[in-house]
């Protein structure tokens, strides 16, 4: 069966799975049970064998598999095509998130870019090898996971599998593609990230008498003037990696203070550290904390909370020969492709965690993954797809 491909994201599209990000929310845009729905319907029409492996409630994460000449329990070899099934929220788009419209060569709305395009090319791919079944082909696994854009909880979940006895995956994978808009180029690094919270104490009083109290806002002023030096100085002497660059750090937000006229009891900011490939998240972390008591001292109304997300880097150091042959699948199919390293995460990272060579290959740009407007290129669409088609006739040979 071979697969429309712009109507098939469009039908993604048109299925609201909008990630809660954590947060206790609810509504019928949440969560992504109606899309894997749809591709549960989708691999019966395909005649795959599938399988559905609940992550938490109303999130299922739904693997399918395209049998290869050589079963990989019998040494043949096993490849997965990962890619996940939620999205950002829509708070503040310009456009209709879920009615998706094509123009000018552009399918709009949200996920369309991140990621449903690249599943969907990834599916379109799956498709054409489950009809031809090219002889020498690898055993296909197409993983569509849930929760990548907070946790990458379905990632993590979707690695058990394989040492699961009777699942559809029979063992670890030998190579993972992994789709993320990376412009149709293959990304063999990227960096990792850990986020906690920080709280400074203090104490309240009138603010008429300012003397009476300890100012909590005064108190992060200071920790907050520590972390600009950590950015600006201190990660340029942590080292550098070829394709990411050095690690950053940034300060995503601030609250604090009842009123102008209370002195603050309280203050608290969240920190965002990324590593680069390498760099352990506890270590990084760590860092960060002896960089602040050595600047201004250790401070017992100063407390940082354990990290609420940790994303390790994704290392070149294992997926050179995949990186290699995805690299002529896609010139191949005409696509100008090279290896490179970006800053954002990925499943690819906890899939290269669990021992898999992992790269990261996708139709569209970041620039507009979770954007007001989001939109895909087609043309980039059916590139993706035939240079994944490619890959997948033969895997790594
Ligand atoms: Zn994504």
């Amino acid at each position: 069966m071979t697969l429309d491909l712009v109507k098939t994201l469009s039908d993604l599209v048109a299925l609201a799975s909008v990630n809660p990000m954590g947060r206790a929310v609810s509504g019928p845009e949440y969560l992504e049970y109606r899309v894997t729905d749809y591709l549960e319907q989708l691999f019966k029409k395909l005649a795959l064998p599938y399988q559905r492996q609940t992550v938490e409630p109303k999130r299922d994460n739904i693997v399918a598999r395209v049998d290869g000449e050589v079963p990989p329990s019998e040494g043949g070899p096993l490849v997965l095509f990962e890619a996940h099934q939620d999205t950002v929220p829509v708070v503040g788009m310009t456009i209709e998130p879920w009615t998706p419209t094509v123009r000018d060569g552009r399918l709009y709305g949200r996920g369309a870019c991140d990621i449903k395009g690249g599943l969907t090319a990834m599916l379109g791919a799956v498709a054409r090898l489950a009809q031809e079944r090219p002889p020498g082909m690898p055993t296909i696994v197409m993983a569509c996971s849930v929760n990548e854009e907070h946790g990458y909880s379905g990632a993590t979940a979707l690695t058990r599998l394989w040492s699961q006895p009777g699942s559809i995956i029979a063992r670890q994978p030998d190579a993972a593609i992994v789709a993320e808009p990376t412009e149709l180029q293959v990304v063999v690094a990227h960096k990792g990230v850990v986020r906690w919270r920080c709280h400074a104490h203090g104490r309240a009083a009138h603010s008429s008498q300012p003397h009476l109290g300890v100012n909590a806002i005064f108190k992060m002023s200071r920790l907050l003037n520590s972390l600009e030096r950590y950015q600006s100085e201190a990660v340029s002497r942590l080292g550098q990696h070829a394709l990411c660059g050095q690690p950053t750090l940034s300060v995503g937000t601030i609250s604090g203070g009842l009123s102008v006229n209370t002195v603050p009891d309280g203050c608290t900011i969240e920190i965002d550290r990324r590593l680069i490939p390498g760099e352990k998240p506890a270590e990084a972390y760590r860092h960060v904390l002896d960089f602040i008591e050595s600047e201004i001292g250790a401070d017992p109304a100063i407390e940082h909370e354990p990290p609420f997300l940790i994303g390790v880097g994704l290392s070149d150091e294992a997926n050179g020969p995949l990186a290699e042959r995805m690299v002529a699948a896609a010139r191949e199919a005409r696509i100008p492709c090279d290896k490179v390293g970006v800053p954002y995460g990925t499943n690819a990272a906890a899939i290269g965690a669990a021992g898999v060579p992992s790269i990261v290959f996708g139709p569209g740009s970041i620039d507009q993954a979770h954007t007001a407007d989001e939109w895909l290129a087609l043309d980039q669409l059916a590139r993706a797809s035939e240079a994944l088609y490619r890959f997948g006739r033969t895997g790594l040979k």
